[in-house]
């Protein structure tokens, strides 16, 4: 019976065709096949799946998996269905996308810092008027979140001149990065910056974690980043915050429900920017490389890359 590796996933088929012709490329010993395309001995025989928010019902008729390669780096989605599956999870990880992260985390911050929103807002009303300048070393950005995409997006706004302030679950040290971590470190990072960035994963500790009690430790007129996932935010509590000035602008890639529904009241909020999740695509190249190099090194030596920690959620 020959193995083969199913590609589970719920994306176009344009995008599906696409992923199976990098990853049939990227590994030419192995056959890579649509999910709907197995028979059923193939089903039996895979013990290992690569997945695009894949349905669960689809996966639990591959009874043997070992382990799954998601293309994607959130598995809050995965972990909500699929944590008590036998299987290990293994998400996309990739140097290139923490670039991608820290170049919209410079980009984001530096149009917070330079004032951008409030000059569009002027020019709306036709007004001519020069805010005071501030350099970025009188500033301090605040990272929620020091993994693979906080740490290299820290880095960056430190070169470009900001104070860096990090929170993390652990205890970090990572140079030029003010580092914190548990609740009092928490307190000290979102009362001391005056840019909070948000890349911390979802899971049910993050859930509804910046919420009043947390904007209100926040100076008068700190701003937002969230590039990570929308239900770490209370959004009805950042209305009141935006509404009552405490936070002075937010910049939203993410958000509860995406696409943002229509009648949300982000779209129409006048200190809120409303992106449609593009901070850190996927990058098809280089995701096929590492896929492509995880699948070849466990087949050689039976290691499997690092896999999701189901109790922690990420
Ligand atoms: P990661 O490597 O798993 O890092 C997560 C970081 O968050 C770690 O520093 C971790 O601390 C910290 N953390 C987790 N739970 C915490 C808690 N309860 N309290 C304090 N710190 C906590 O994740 P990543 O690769 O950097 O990605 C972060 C998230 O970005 C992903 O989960 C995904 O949702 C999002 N993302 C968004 C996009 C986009 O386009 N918008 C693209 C890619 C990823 P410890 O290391 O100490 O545990």
């Amino acid at each position: 019976m020959e193995a083969v590796i199913p590609f589970v996933g719920q994306v176009s088929a344009e995008d599906e065709k696409n992923w199976i012709d990098a990853l049939s490329g990227a590994l030419p010993n192995e056959q890579i096949i649509p999910f709907a395309d197995l028979s059923e001995s193939q089903r039996t025989s895979s013990t290992i799946a690569i997945v695009a928010n894949p349905s669960p019902e689809d996966l639990a008729k591959l009874p043997n998996l070992v382990w799954i390669q998601s293309v994607w780096a959130g598995v809050e989605r995965l972990l909500g269905e699929l944590r008590d599956r036998p299987f290990e999870i293994v998400r996309m990880v990739d140097p290139e996308m923490s670039r991608t992260m820290a170049e919209a985390v410079l980009s984001w911050t530096l149009y917070l810092h330079r004032d951008m929103p409030a000059y569009a807002k002027q020019q709306r009303e036709r007004k001519w008027v020069e805010l005071p300048y501030t350099k970025p070393s009188q500033k301090t950005v605040g990272i929620l979140g020091l993994g693979k995409l906080g740490k290299v997006a820290g880095r960056k706004l430190a070169e470009a001149g900001f104070n860096v302030m990090g929170w993390s679950r652990r205890p970090e040290d990572i140079q030029n990065i003010n580092t914190k971590s548990g609740d009092d470190g928490l307190k000290q990072v979102i009362s001391q910056s005056d840019i909070i960035v948000l890349l911390l994963p979802l899971s049910d500790t993050t859930r509804g974690l910046l919420n009043k009690n947390v904007f209100d430790q926040m100076r008068i007129g700190t701003s937002l980043i969230n590039f990570s996932r929308g239900p770490i935010i209370d959004d009805d509590d950042l209305i009141e915050a935006l509404d009552t000035g405490r936070i002075d602008h937010a910049v939203l890639d993410v958000f509860h429900q995406e696409p943002l529904p229509q009648d949300n009241p982000f779209w129409g909020h006048e200190r809120v920017t409303v992106l449609p999740h593009i901070s850190a695509p996927t990058d098809f190249d280089t995701a096929t490389k590492i896929v492509s190099k995880n699948i070849s090194r466990y087949r050689k030596i039976g290691i499997l890359p690092m896999t999701v920690d189901k109790e922690r959620g990420y």
